[in-house]
């Protein structure tokens, strides 16, 4: 099994290019604080704590320079972190608790199944982690948002008899969950 900890042809980190990050030199300061030999021992000092080390070896991560203003995410299918570079450029110091976050998010998946992503269980490996359970960040996202095409309207195509009898129906019924 792959890990992060390995790079691919001209990566200079884990997901990022020789040539994108000289589209973003800025981010080279967060590269060096964070190699991948950090990014694995704080993974393995929180999985130790939480008693499942052995899941180190099935934890991927690599950063994701298409992320815009999520900071990170775990990619469960993958058993996978995605860390967002040009974010946390800006907020180096948010790292360590960001791995955690989503770190407990997959070891949640693994071991307990599917949970609400923010609920009581990954409250408690968090809490466990001495770590916040604040969902969201409010980091600095200015500039890192998807610029908005200009859609142009559609003109409303009208309801048909059949349209609206369905939709009567539906709003009938007990919604889906
Ligand atoms: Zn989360």
């Amino acid at each position: 099994m792959s890990r992060g900890d390995g790079l691919r042809n001209g990566e200079v980190a884990p997901g990022i290019s020789e040539r994108w990050l000289a589209q973003h030199p800025y981010v080279g300061g967060l590269l060096e604080e964070w190699p991948p030999e950090r990014v694995r021992q704080v993974l393995d000092a929180v999985l130790e704590l939480w008693g499942c080390l052995d899941l180190t070896t099935a934890i991927d991560w690599r950063w994701n320079p298409r992320l815009r203003t999520t900071a990170g995410r775990a990619v469960f299918l993958d058993m996978l972190i995605e860390l967002n570079p040009l974010l946390l450029a800006r907020h180096p110091e948010e790292m360590e608790g960001l791995l955690v976050h989503e770190a407990a998010h997959l070891v949640v998946q693994r071991l307990h199944g599917r949970q609400a992503p923010h609920g009581e269980h990954w409250k408690a490996y968090m809490r466990r982690a001495g770590q916040s359970t604040r969902a969201t960040h409010q980091l600095d996202v200015r500039g890192l948002r998807r610029k908005r095409k200009a859609r142009r309207a559609r003109p409303r195509r009208a309801t048909t008899k059949v349209e609206q009898l369905l939709r009567k129906l539906l709003q009938g019924g007990a919604g889906p969950r």
